[in-house]
C-alpha cells in the first residue's frame, strides 16, 4: 500500500484507486522519454467517399507501445499528454513522422491523400503551428496539400478565438481543417458558422445503433442536413456494417470511416490499400 503524505490518509484509498493512480504517474513520468526511445508509432486508417468506395483522405492514429505495459491507448495517454503538457511534443512527432510517410509513399510511386492528424487545442496556445508549416512549404512546396488537422468540436469551443485564427492561417498554407466528433460539444450553429473548417466528423456515437435507433436516425438525418446547409462535406465515424453504410449513403452522408472500410494500419499496408484504390479507379 502507498502511504500517502500525512500519515492516515492512506486508510481513504483503495487498491484499486491506488493501483489506477500508480499506473497514471507511471505513464505521465513515462511520457517524456517515449518520444526519444522510440516507443511510438502511427497507424494509418481510411476515408472512402460514399459514392464511389475511393480512398478520398486518412487519419493518422497515434500509438504508444510502453516496454514494460504493452500497448496504451490514446484515449488513455493523451489526457495525461495534455495535463502535462507534452502533447505539444508530441504532436510535432506526428507531424514529422506523417510527412515523412508522405514522402515515402510518393518515392514509391503511392499518390497519398490528404493525411489528417489530431491537435489538441492547446496546440494553438502553446505552439505555433503556422509558423512551422509555413516553414515546411517553403522548403517543399506540396507536401503541405497533403496534410490536414481534425480539432474536436469541443476543444474548439473551449478556444475559440486561438483556434479561429489558426485554422484560418493553416488553410492560407493549404491545410485543411476537420471538426471531429461531432455532435458531442454543444453543437450550435453559430458556433460552427465561426470556424472556417472544410469537413465534419460525425461521432461514432450516433453511427453506432444505425439504422435501428429512431433517435439517431432523426440526429444524423439533422447533422447531414446542417452540413449540406454550410456545403461542408460530412464523414461518419465508426461505420462497422453495411446496414449502416447503405443508410448513411441514403441520407447523403458523403464520406464513411471505420472498421467495415479498414481498421487503423501500418504504413505499408495503407500504401497497399491506396494502390487497390487507384488500380480499381482507372
Ligand atoms: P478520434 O480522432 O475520434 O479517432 C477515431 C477513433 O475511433 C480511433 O480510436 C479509431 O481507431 C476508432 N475507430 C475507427 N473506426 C472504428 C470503428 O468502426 N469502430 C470502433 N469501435 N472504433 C473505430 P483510437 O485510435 O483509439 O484513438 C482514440 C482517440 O485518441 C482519437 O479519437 C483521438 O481523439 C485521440 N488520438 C489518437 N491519436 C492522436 C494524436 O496523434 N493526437 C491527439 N491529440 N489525439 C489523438
Ligand atoms: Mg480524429
Ligand atoms: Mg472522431
Ligand atoms: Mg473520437
Amino acid at each position: 500500500l502507498v502511504r500517502a503524505a500525512g500519515g492516515d490518509s492512506t486508510r481513504f484509498y483503495s487498491p484499486e484507486m491506488t493501483r489506477a493512480a500508480e499506473r497514471r504517474l507511471r505513464l505521465t513520468m513515462n511520457l517524456d522519454a517515449a518520444i526519444e526511445n522510440n516507443e511510438f508509432h502511427v497507424v494509418y486508417q481510411p476515408v472512402v467517399e460514399t459514392s464511389t468506395g475511393a480512398i478520398c483522405a486518412i487519419e493518422a492514429l497515434l500509438r504508444w507501445k510502453h516496454p514494460d505495459l504493452g500497448a496504451i491507448s490514446p484515449a488513455e495517454f493523451i489526457p495525461l499528454a495534455e495535463e502535462t503538457g507534452s502533447i505539444v511534443q508530441i504532436t510535432r512527432w506526428v507531424f514529422a513522422n506523417v510527412a515523412e510517410q508522405i514522402r515515402s509513399w510518393r518515392r514509391n510511386g503511392i499518390e497519398p491523400r490528404r493525411v489528417f492528424v489530431n491537435v489538441s487545442g492547446q496546440q494553438f496556445i502553446r505552439d505555433d503551428l503556422p509558423a512551422y508549416f509555413r516553414k515546411m512549404a517553403e522548403e517543399e512546396t506540396d507536401l503541405v496539400h497533403f496534410i490536414g488537422i481534425e480539432i474536436t468540436e469541443q476543444a474548439a469551443i473551449q478556444n475559440m478565438e486561438a483556434t479561429v485564427q489558426a485554422i484560418r492561417d493553416l488553410a492560407e498554407i493549404g491545410i485543411d481543417a476537420a471538426l471531429d466528433d461531432f455532435g458531442t460539444g454543444y453543437s450550435s450553429l453559430s458556433y460552427i458558422q465561426r470556424l472556417p473548417i472544410r469537413k465534419i466528423k460525425l461521432d461514432r456515437a450516433f453511427i453506432a445503433d444505425l439504422p435501428g435507433n429512431d433517435r439517431d436516425i432523426a440526429l444524423v438525418r439533422a447533422m447531414i442536413g446542417m452540413a449540406n446547409g454550410l456545403d461542408l462535406p460530412v464523414v461518419a465515424e465508426g461505420v462497422e456494417t453495411a446496414a449502416q453504410r447503405d443508410f448513411l449513403r441514403g441520407v447523403g452522408c458523403s464520406e464513411l470511416q471505420g472498421y467495415l472500410i479498414s481498421r487503423p494500419v501500418p504504413p505499408d499496408e495503407m500504401g497497399e490499400l491506396l494502390r487497390q484504390s487507384d488500380r480499381r479507379r482507372r
